[in-house]
């Protein structure tokens, strides 16, 4: 039996649902207000600390001593009502026996609140948030062995699933088996630390529970 490691934001809900979307504006009026930039200098920071520091957090943690707490519930505090239940995916969950664990730079209380609306908070139990990783976000491998010690995982028995490639990299060095979700993608063969490419979470739980992944 392997185990899984299911990112939250735009994994387990599609990108079209523009969740994140949401986020992403929050972050940047956040970076506005609290560092006293106009809203393009804001983007721009938020956009050079998520690809330098692994996430926006991590750099204004850093640089400006922003309380993470206050980041957080700040950027979170969103509009749910463009993600609905999916009750196939909560069945589909439901029949597979691993460890299903959410793997998220996220806040545990956005991701509750999330699988609530999808109808997921009872399949999925566990959640291994940017506070338990001590805000040192994926990519970085520190974060990957604390997740795996949390758990017990066997890297070569856990199956890694992302909607972001670089988190997947991590992955792949630690011999995870990896899913990239994204959604049209054509060519598989781009990124080598990429197993399998799947169009959704739901396509990705059920190739898993017909042992194709
Ligand atoms: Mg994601």
């Amino acid at each position: 039996m392997q185990d899984l490691l299911i990112d939250l934001d735009n994994t387990v809900y599609p990108e079209d649902s523009n969740l994140f979307a949401q986020i992403d504006l929050k972050m940047k009026s956040f970076i506005s207000k609290n560092l006293n930039v106009s809203l393009d200098e804001a983007y721009k920071i938020q956009k050079k600390y998520f690809i330098n520091n692994g996430t926006t957090l991590r750099g204004l943690m850093l640089y400006h001593n922003v309380q993470p707490e206050k980041f957080l519930s700040y950027v979170h505090d969103i509009d749910l009502n463009s993600i609905k239940k999916n009750k196939k995916l909560s069945n589909e969950l439901k029949n597979y026996k691993g460890k299903k664990i959410i793997f998220t730079n996220g806040s545990e209380e956005h991701a509750k609140r999330v699988l609530d609306k999808i109808g997921l908070d009872k399949t999925v139990e566990n959640i291994f948030d940017i506070i338990r990783a001590d805000y040192i976000p994926k990519p970085n491998i520190l974060t990957y062995q604390k997740v795996i010690k949390e758990y017990s995982l066997d890297p070569k028995k856990t199956i890694m699933i992302d909607d972001l490639p670089n988190n997947l990299k991590t992955a792949k060095k630690l011999r995870m088996k990896t899913v990239l979700i994204k959604k049209n993608f054509l060519n598989s063969n781009t990124y080598d630390f990429i197993d399998i490419v799947c169009e959704n979470l739901l396509d990705t739980i059920k190739k898993i529970n017909k042992g194709i992944i």
